[in-house]
């Protein structure tokens, strides 16, 4: 019998985050992930670092993420490749601007400094790469990037400094529970028991509830990610436009990554390396759409190109809980395109929650049990 103080099931920036925290304080920390750190979400990821145009529920969380990311690579001693040049949100026609200048009065009256350009003029001010058919903007200077598979790195050897035990390539398959009490986990490797559980599994955390009977409900978007061969400085912020179907960042490597219109994942159940690869149709939409806002894109070689699987709830917030039903067990997940940039804090919280400590930031709008009532409004799901 293996015993662990707490276990971590996902090595993503969610679950290496927390297993830093934990580990940080002394905590005795299995971490297990069924492929490789960053395999899913966390490395598929744009990776905007953005507090522009979040649902107030997740502002105070973005903004102590923000705090968190400015002094992120020398808290975890690593070169993250973070730039805070700011996020640019792109009305494409004359009907957007509403939304945007809305977006720059929100964030505004949530104490966000942010700016509206009002014309194609003032948008290239900032950005002399966009094209001379854009609208109009929101600025956020505040927001940035940083590169998804250094971050996770980074957090994984801070944990293991700690005295994490991380281990890959170890799938759990069941979660084992005594009457209300989370004994351990299942898995690929064997039985491993601990009084705490922490399941920050992305996309496949619905499926190791289920087996206890509680139903989280995601619905599951591929979307596609294509990304360029490195390219001359061109854009220093991440795009993203008013209607959430695209966004797109120059990386420090100067590749371009750019993310389209999603679809649905629907009856494809476990991703494998070959169906989660996008249609050609999206690919060539992304592209397309990319070259529109950019247009020295259309000619830009393409290096790469991957898809990117979505963890959505049906109000687009995360479920950020110690589930009530069973002592000892711990969610972060559902964060719905956009929990990259709250990684930091999402560990911070759960090593709150796994330690029996009151949550340093509010988190009574994530809890599972919202989605019993009838009242959970649909919401637009915007990336970067
Ligand atoms: C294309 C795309 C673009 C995005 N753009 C942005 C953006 O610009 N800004 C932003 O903030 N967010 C963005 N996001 C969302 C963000 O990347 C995710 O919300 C975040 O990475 C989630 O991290 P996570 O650790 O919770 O989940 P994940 O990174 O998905 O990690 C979960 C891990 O659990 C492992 N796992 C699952 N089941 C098991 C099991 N049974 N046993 C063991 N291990 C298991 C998986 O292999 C995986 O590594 C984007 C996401 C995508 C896909």
């Amino acid at each position: 019998m293996t015993q662990a103080e707490i276990i971590i099931v996902g090595g993503g920036i969610s679950g290496t985050a927390a297993a830093y925290h934990l580990a940080g304080q002394g905590r005795r920390v299995t971490l297990l992930e069924r492929g490789d750190l960053a395999s899913m979400a966390s490395g598929w990821t744009l990776a905007g670092v953005r507090q522009s145009g979040r649902h107030p529920a997740e502002l105070p969380l973005a903004k102590a993420a923000i705090d968190r990311w400015t002094n992120l690579a020398v808290e975890l001693d690593a070169d993250l490749e973070y730039r805070q040049d700011g996020n640019l949100r792109l009305a494409l026609t004359p009907e957007q601007t509403g939304t945007i200048e809305q977006i720059v009065s929100e964030g505004n009256a949530a104490g966000i400094p942010m700016e509206y350009l009002p014309d194609n003029a003032a948008v290239r001010a900032v950005a002399p790469a966009l094209a001379d058919t854009i609208v109009a903007a929101s600025f956020c200077p505040s927001d940035g990037h940083a590169n998804p598979h250094k971050t996770v790195a980074a957090f994984a050897a801070a944990a293991k400094r700690h005295g994490a035990d991380l281990r890959t390539g170890v799938e759990v398959t069941a979660l084992l529970t005594d009457g209300d009490k989370v004994q351990g986990v299942r898995t690929t490797g064997g039985d491993l028991f601990a009084d705490t559980v922490i399941l920050a599994a992305g996309v496949y955390t619905p499926r190791l509830l289920a087996s206890l009977g509680i139903d989280f409900p995601l619905t599951i978007s591929l979307v596609p990610v294509v990304q360029t061969v490195p390219m001359p400085p061109a854009l220093a912020q991440v795009l993203g436009i008013a209607t959430g179907g695209f966004a797109g960042r120059q990386e420090v490597s100067g590749r371009f990554r750019l993310t389209g219109t999603t679809i649905p994942w629907g009856e494809h159940g476990q991703h494998t390396a070959e169906n989660v690869q996008p249609p050609a149709n999206l690919v060539v939409d992304t592209i397309q759409q990319a070259s529109a806002l950019a247009p020295d894109l259309a000619t830009a070689r393409i290096g790469r190109v991957w898809g990117g699987l979505i963890d959505k709830t049906p109000d687009a917030l995360p479920v950020i809980e110690r589930l009530p039903e069973f002592n000892g067990l711990i969610v972060a997940a559902g964060f719905s395109g956009h929990g990259f940039c709250l990684g930091p804090i999402t560990g911070q919280l759960l090593a709150d929650l796994a330690t029996g400590q009151e949550p340093s930031l509010p988190i009574e709008s994530f809890q599972l049990r919202r989605f019993a009532a009838q009242s959970v409004t649909e919401a637009l799901t915007l990336h970067g």
